[in-house]
């Protein structure tokens, strides 16, 4: 993993540089937004950690920028302060998530993983079995492709497959796919799951039978067909 890292402050920033090239990844430092700016224009980054507090361009002000020209490169910004009201502004600003200093190193890595997790999922271009598996799902367009060929899916369908296919290989009962999908702890019309199960399945078509009834327990969703 490239991960840029924007921190004006030395201590700070050779602290995460040196915790990063630890983790096998590479750091690169950037003290100011504007470096920051001319070095992500090259790309090639996965992750920026980005300080908020910066002399001249502020973090805020440097995801603002990064977005505008279409950069979708994941942003993990960072601050001293741990105040709603800036989270909510660098999120509004474009960033992916947010850490409150002092945080822990080992959530630092979390969050950085589960960033690169979700833009490479989002991307289609997870790595080893998934990137030649014939069932591709991309939440934001509504859509799957399943065999190469595009099939639409409505909001229910496309937050149920997401729910099934996010917990692979677990059963999940209908009260909680209920729950998640729906919102609802009680079924008005007693099938509504099983209907919206029949439906998606119907989409999955020759992969079908990755999603097994399991009686009296839920649906399982198998990442491979069965
Ligand atoms: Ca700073």
């Amino acid at each position: 993993m490239n991960v840029l890292v924007v921190e004006d402050e030395d201590r700070v920033a050779d602290f995460l540089c040196r915790g990063l090239k630890g983790e096998g990844w590479t750091a690169t430092r950037a003290g100011d937004g504007e470096t920051a700016l001319s070095l992500l224009k090259e790309g090639g980054f996965d992750v920026v950690l980005l300080d908020i507090m910066l002399p001249g361009l502020s973090g805020h002000e440097v995801c603002t920028r990064v977005r505008a020209r279409g950069d979708e490169v994941p942003i993990l910004m960072l601050t001293a302060l741990d105040a709603t009201d800036e989270k909510i502004v660098g999120l509004r600003k474009g960033a992916d998530d947010y850490l409150s200093k002092p945080f822990s190193f080992d959530e630092l890595i979390a969050r950085m993983e589960a960033l690169h997790r979700r833009t490479r999922a989002r991307a289609g271009a997870t790595p080893g079995v998934q990137a030649e598996d014939p069932v591709q799902f991309d939440r934001e367009a509504l859509c799957l492709k399943v065999d190469g060929e595009v099939v639409e899916l409505s909001t229910k369908e496309r937050d149920l497959l997401a729910l099934l296919l996010g917990n692979a290989g677990r059963v999940m009962s209908r009260e909680r796919i209920l729950n998640a999908v729906w919102g609802l702890n009680e079924d008005p019309m007693t099938n509504t799951v099983d209907v919206y199960v029949g439906r998606v399945r119907r989409k999955l078509g020759d992969h079908a039978s990755r999603i097994t009834t399991v009686r009296g327990a839920g649906y399982r969703y198998d990442a491979q067909d069965v």
